[in-house]
């Protein structure tokens, strides 16, 4: 599985193929309070695991995998339950912020239900992204459109991979204002060396 593609890899490409290709191909990661904070709410929120709650069974933790996406990684929570007689699966991922304005996590998140689907006969309809910073649990529908923009952003990145050059910062600089990888990617410092460059 050592070219499998993480799953939560497509979100940072799907914000920016430049933080993507940093964390990815050149194992950056710059870790400030905001990335601490994420990560220990995880671990706090997720060790492995199930437990039952009336007719809900959760699963914690749990590994998805697909052959056909070539892609793998970790859901925060799987919800298991029958509806009409059909196991209906839903995956859950939690976020430390707020609801962007990206489709960045819907993406995430739609990857790990096409693993479910690949690897259960369960249905898997919807899946929800929580985030702590609005407590909103956000709902997302795995619609064929979503579906289809998660296998474009999965071929992405294998092209950026086989290509293998830095892209180029964002415009976007209101994204680059959130990125934890800010300080090592010097985005408006490269667009002056490339202005004057020319
Ligand atoms: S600082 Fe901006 S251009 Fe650089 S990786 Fe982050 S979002 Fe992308």
């Amino acid at each position: 599985m050592d070219d499998y593609l993480p799953i939560s890899m497509l979100n940072q490409l799907e914000y920016c193929a430049r933080r993507f290709y940093l964390m990815h191909v050149c194992g950056e990661m710059e870790v400030n309070a905001h990335v601490l904070e994420g990560s220990l709410r995880h671990q706090q929120a997720h060790s492995a695991g199930a437990e039952r709650e009336g007719d809900v069974l959760s699963h914690r933790r749990v590994y998805l995998w697909s052959e056909r996406l070539g892609v793998a990684g970790f859901a925060d929570v799987v919800e298991e339950r029958v509806v009409d007689g059909r196991r209906v699966l839903i995956p859950i991922e939690y976020k430390k912020g707020r609801m962007g304005r990206w489709l960045n996590d819907h993406i995430q998140l739609c990857a790990q239900a096409m693993c479910l689907m690949e690897r259960s006969d369960a249905d898997v309809p919807k899946g929800y992204v929580f985030y702590f910073g609005s407590r909103r649990r956000e709902e997302v529908h795995f619609t064929p459109e979503l579906q289809a923009r998660t296998l474009q952003a999965i071929q992405r990145a294998r092209q950026l991979i086989a290509q293998g050059k830095l892209p180029p910062p964002l415009e976007h600089y209101a994204k680059c204002r959130d990125c934890s990888l800010e300080p090592i990617c010097l985005p408006r410092e490269m667009r002056k060396l490339s202005e004057t460059a020319v």
